[in-house]
């Protein structure tokens, strides 16, 4: 137990597994539901709260200016419609002010960030609003086992034994296990018999190529594309747009981010199923082919080139290499170019927890 938290008490009215932002909304809203009620918060990270600090690139993204059930994966749209109904962004919003977080729009995406552009502020107010709510957080307390016990629930860890008349179980998913959240939750959760979905897979990923794909190559090269997912029978399963990052192992960017896990799903169950890349969304194919064969000699620093200007840029580099050759129905490829994934299309989320 923290020196700075007071003894774990024998029992709670509700034990909390987990302190991240699930964990600590849950604590907040339950001390603020019930004056006199203990609320216990137990996480077994020495640091609990670590993978706000890391969303948002550092910068933890709250929510977005606007949000519906369409936005979210993994449940029914109802079931995510019911919790908006209750909890919407404007909510959301109101409830950060509330506990001294002041928000910014980011123009380009209406995602809004803490105003001081710090995770840690998200975190701190969090914390803050806790203890204010009377939550009582206890960290590294690792909870190994839930058991039912005739009046609730036995929790025990190294810590000893926590009787709790209710239990929220917060543990998060499986990313990035070393800030604490590595799925003994859903151990927990399935001991006491809570149904789960039948796999477990990171969703918000970048997707790896065979070794030499010549889009590799192109490491650090990013274009905003239309990524379409197919069947092996030539069903359209999915499309995200936006940018795409080449990167020395594969794709990565915020479009690719958002198919990964229908790629995924897709993989596991269908051999056959495929990536397109569009490359130029905005253009026809043909037109695009025809703009290519009109290209003036490689070495005419004024020509009118096809396509977006980072590719416009390219292009005009690829001419004035004449290790290039533009080859014909290049306009076909740039729209429909296939992307042979590996089966093991995943790449495990590298970023760093920053403490
Ligand atoms: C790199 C990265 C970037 C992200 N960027 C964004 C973003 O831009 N915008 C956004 O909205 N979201 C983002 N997310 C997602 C967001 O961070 C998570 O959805 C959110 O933090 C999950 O909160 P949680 O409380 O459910 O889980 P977690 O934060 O994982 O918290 C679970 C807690 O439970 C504790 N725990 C687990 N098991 C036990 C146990 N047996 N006993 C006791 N304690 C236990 C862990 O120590 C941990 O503190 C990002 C995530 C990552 C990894």
């Amino acid at each position: 137990m923290s020196a700075r938290t007071p003894r774990l008490p024998e029992s709670a009215d509700v034990a909390i597994v987990g302190a991240g932002a699930a964990g600590l909304m849950a604590g907040i809203w339950a001390g603020r539901g019930g004056a006199g009620r203990r609320i216990v918060l137990l996480d077994g990270a020495r640091r609990p709260g670590a993978k706000i600090l890391v969303s948002g690139g550092g910068r933890c993204n709250v929510t977005h200016d606007e949000v519906d059930a369409s936005a979210y994966a993994g449940s029914s749209p109802h079931a995510i419609g019911k919790v908006l109904r209750r909890f919407d962004a404007r909510r959301a919003a109101a409830f950060f002010c509330s506990i001294g977080v002041e928000l910014e729009r980011e123009e380009e995406t209406g995602k809004l960030f803490p105003a001081s552009g710090s995770a840690r502020t998200v975190l701190e107010a969090l914390l803050r609003a806790a203890k204010e709510a009377g939550a009582e957080l206890h960290h590294p307390c690792r909870v190994e086992s839930v058991t039912r016990a005739a009046e609730g629930f036995v929790l025990s860890g190294e810590f000893g034994l926590l009787r709790a008349r209710r239990v929220v179980l917060a543990t998060g998913g499986k990313s990035l296990p070393e800030t604490g959240s590595d799925g003994h939750g859903f151990a927990i959760a399935r001991s006491l018999g809570v149904g789960l979905t039948e796999r477990v897979f990171p969703a918000l990923v970048p997707l790896t190529l065979p070794p030499g794909h010549f889009l590799c190559a192109l490491s650090g090269v990013s274009a905003p594309a239309l990524l379409e997912l197919w069947s092996g029978a030539g069903r359209r399963l999915a499309s995200s747009a936006g940018a795409v990052l080449c990167a020395h192992f594969g794709l990565s960017g915020p479009a690719i981010l958002d198919i990964s896990r229908h790629v995924n799903e897709a993989l596991h169950r269908d051999a056959g199923a495929a990536l397109t890349v569009n490359w130029l969304p905005g253009t026809l194919a043909a037109e695009l082919d025809r703009g290519l064969r009109q290209l003036p000699p490689a070495d005419d620093g004024g020509a009118r080139l096809p396509g977006p200007a980072p590719l416009r840029r390219d292009l005009r580099r690829g001419r004035q290499d004449r290790r290039l050759q533009l080859p014909v129905g290049l306009g076909e490829r740039l729209h429909r170019g296939r992307v042979a994934l590996r089966r093991t299309a995943l790449r495990s989320p590298r970023a760093r927890c920053a403490r």
